[in-house]
This record gives structure tokens, C-alpha cells and sequence, in this order.
């Protein structure tokens, strides 16, 4: 499976608690078809002493979503697209944006 949505490009939510929200991708984790989104499905971590950092307590971090969640948002029209990919004359292959027909690369 090829993976459509890269680290740096804005994605929509689809559902769970922050859906019809726009974030940033952070990281990609291809193995397990899981995105971080920055600002995105906040969860609060209890962090102790051992973990050797001055900041005791609760501490706010993104989780990993599953991808299936998220809807890539067009650099080009702005828009919620899903994504297609087309090879080019030199053989690289790019993804594509269904509403426009432009290239999301
Ligand atoms: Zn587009």
C-alpha cells in the first residue's frame, strides 16, 4: 500500500472528538497506519518523577490516529480532497487531488 498522507501536509478529521478539525501532520507511522496531528487528539499523560524531567504531573501530548480518519486537505484548492496518484514523464510518481486535478507534491 502506497501511503497518501506525508509528514507536513494538513489533513482534516474525520470523526472521533476533534473531527471537522484541520491540523499539521507531525509524524507518519506507516507500520501502523497511524498519524500524529499536531494539536489534534490531545491526551493528558501522568508523568512521574522517575522520567528524570523537571515537569512533574499531567502533561497534554497528541496521539497517534488511525489514518482511515483523516482526509488530506489540498495545498492547492483548499479543499478535503481524496488523494490519486499519476506517474510522471520521468517515471516519479505524485500524488494527485481528485477535486482539482493538480498536483498535491
Ligand atoms: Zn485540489
Amino acid at each position: 500500500m502506497t501511503w497518501k498522507i506525508h509528514k507536513g501536509d494538513t489533513v482534516h478529521i474525520l470523526s472521533g472528538k476533534d473531527r471537522g478539525k484541520q491540523g499539521k501532520v507531525m509524524r507518519v507511522v506507516t507500520k501502523e497506519g497511524r498519524l500524529v496531528v499536531e494539536g489534534l487528539n490531545i491526551v493528558k499523560k501522568h508523568q512521574g518523577k522517575q522520567s528524570g524531567t523537571r515537569q512533574v504531573g499531567v502533561i497534554r501530548m497528541e496521539a497517534p490516529m488511525s489514518a482511515s480518519k483523516v482526509a488530506l486537505v489540498c495545498p492547492r484548492c483548499s479543499k478535503r480532497a481524496r488523494v490519486g496518484f499519476r506517474f510522471l514523464e520521468d517515471g516519479r510518481k505524485v500524488r494527485t487531488c481528485h477535486k482539482c486535478h493538480e498536483t498535491v507534491d
